[in-house]
């Protein structure tokens, strides 16, 4: 079971290829002799819903033999409650020693060594001339390997919870410390996976027809810095996938998330303007519209600099669609305060953004501050901001009214016979279709009605030759 982000989704792609390669095979719940979470403390919800399922798991022992195990990105502080609870705690990274804890607790596993061969580093890459900058940088200059424990759970070979959709680590942790966040004591500092890695992956889902595929990482866009001269920067690595996207005929669309601000250079929002098959959806967290309160948050740029940034992507991207996340009632956000951030939402006309009431987190910088802004004023604050944002995703979504765009089918709509997906903008469409075999495959829709959140249309056509634009 995953509760938390992308990132911890992931994360249990690789949990579930251990469990496999053990002998484990996913049953329900009932009938389970291993429970698992993978959970984030990032969101108080998160953890409420672990301590709902362990209670409930606790008391199914009573009955037959059961472990449970909790991992992913979990704070010291609701670890230390959680290891009374369940039978195994342990933290993504040490992953890879998983069957030798089970075997520690007594679990006889048809497992018997280690997780190398288990799929994705074999040591050779398949597209040599590509990769040849990351080869050669992969080792250091007296030519031993420095692969750490992050590297030891990324060549776990994932099991895709998807055939057609894919998330693709390329870097854990972060060094940015925001006042308000734990990742930073979850998932430790940052360090880069090899480049080399990256892009074998990144290969073996085009080759396999994959329509989209998303880079993750706390804070994507420093990809590299922790091994500079050893990895590809982020603006190389895209580049490279670019080039990869061409080779596969531009058939599918790679995403990234989530980048900080502060690394999005020029060089970065130049390279997916050149190729066709990196989407043209930036994802830009904005967190607050006002210089102080960003301070406080350790945000490191100013409305400033974030607003350089968007004028940047608009002259250079004129059709991407602009994403963010914003926190409404940190620790002595003013009135005035939460205007600016209404104006900068306004500015920026978002097509969407994640609003988020501040909470604080145990052991984060804001956890020791007051949390002044009273629960009913962050509540009107969400909603006058959503408000907003309904006028400014509406204006994204209007232009498209009688216009054929590209849609990646990806599942049953929640209305009876329709079918649902996203443009290469990630703008949620849905059309009138029985027609199951169609998702997973790109199709062309002739849009009839929108609303700020989605757009719906007719039919026009399944995509199956060679395309470079995404809306006629
Ligand atoms: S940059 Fe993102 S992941 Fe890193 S501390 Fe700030 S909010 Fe958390």
């Amino acid at each position: 079971m995953t509760l938390g982000c992308q990132m911890n989704k992931s994360d249990s792609e690789r949990i579930r290829t251990v469990l496999e390669e053990m002998g484990y095979r996913p049953a329900e719940e009932e009938e389970a002799d291993l429970i698992g979470v993978i959970a984030c403390s990032v969101r108080q919800k998160a953890i409420d819903k672990v301590y709902a399922r362990i209670y409930k798991w606790n008391r199914m022992k009573s009955k037959r033999s059961l472990v449970t195990f909790l991992t992913g990105c979990v704070l010291p502080a609701d670890r230390k409650n959680f290891d009374k609870l369940f039978d195994l705690v342990f933290t993504t990274n040490e992953l890879p020693e998983l069957p030798g804890m089970l075997r520690q607790y007594g679990v006889v596993t048809s497992y018997s060594s280690t997780l190398r061969g288990t799929g994705v580093n074999t040591g050779k890459s398949d597209f040599p001339e590509l990769t040849d900058i990351a080869r050669d940088h992969h080792k250091n200059p007296e030519g031993k390997d420095k692969r750490n424990i992050m590297d030891r759970l990324w060549e776990i070979q994932p099991t895709y919870h998807s055939d057609f959709e894919a998330f693709v680590p390329i870097q854990n942790g972060c060094d940015k410390f925001c006042t308000f966040c734990a990742v930073p004591y979850t998932r430790g500092r940052e360090v880069s996976r090899s480049s080399r890695e990256i892009l074998d992956e990144v290969y073996r889902l085009m080759e396999r027809k994959y329509k989209s595929v998303t880079l993750l990482g706390q804070n994507v866009n420093s990809y590299g810095k922790d091994k500079p001269g050893q990895e590809l920067s982020f603006a190389g690595l895209l580049e490279e996938i670019g080039k990869l996207g061409e080779r596969f005929g531009n058939r599918c669309w790679v995403y990234f998330t989530s980048p900080h601000p502060r690394d999005m250079k020029p060089e970065v929002i130049d390279v997916i303007s050149r190729y066709a098959c990196l989407a043209k959806q930036i994802h830009l967290p904005l967190q607050s519209g006002d210089d102080e309160v960003l301070q406080r948050m350790n945000r490191k740029h100013t409305l400033a600099d974030y607003r350089e940034i968007v004028h940047y992507i608009r002259r250079k991207l004129p059709e991407a669609t602009l994403f963010t996340d914003i926190i409404v009632g940190f620790p002595g956000e003013t009135e005035s305060q939460f205007e600016h951030t209404r104006e900068a939402l306004n500015e920026f006309m978002y097509n969407m953004a994640y609003i988020a009431i501040y909470s604080p987190r145990p052991g984060t910088v804001s956890a020791r501050w007051h949390d002044d802004v009273p629960a009913d004023v962050k509540k009107d604050r969400l909603h006058r901001l959503t408000a907003d944002l309904e006028k400014t995703a509406l204006q994204g979504t209007l232009p498209l009214l009688n216009r054929k765009v590209i849609v990646l089918v990806t599942a049953k709509d929640r209305k009876a016979g329709y079918l649902a997906g996203h443009t290469e903008g990630r703008i949620n469409v849905r059309f009138p279709s029985y027609d199951v075999s169609l998702i997973g495959r790109f199709v062309s829709v002739q849009i009839t009605s929108v609303t700020p959140f989605s757009i719906e249309g007719e039919l026009t056509n399944v995509m199956e030759e060679k395309w470079t634009t995404a809306v006629e």
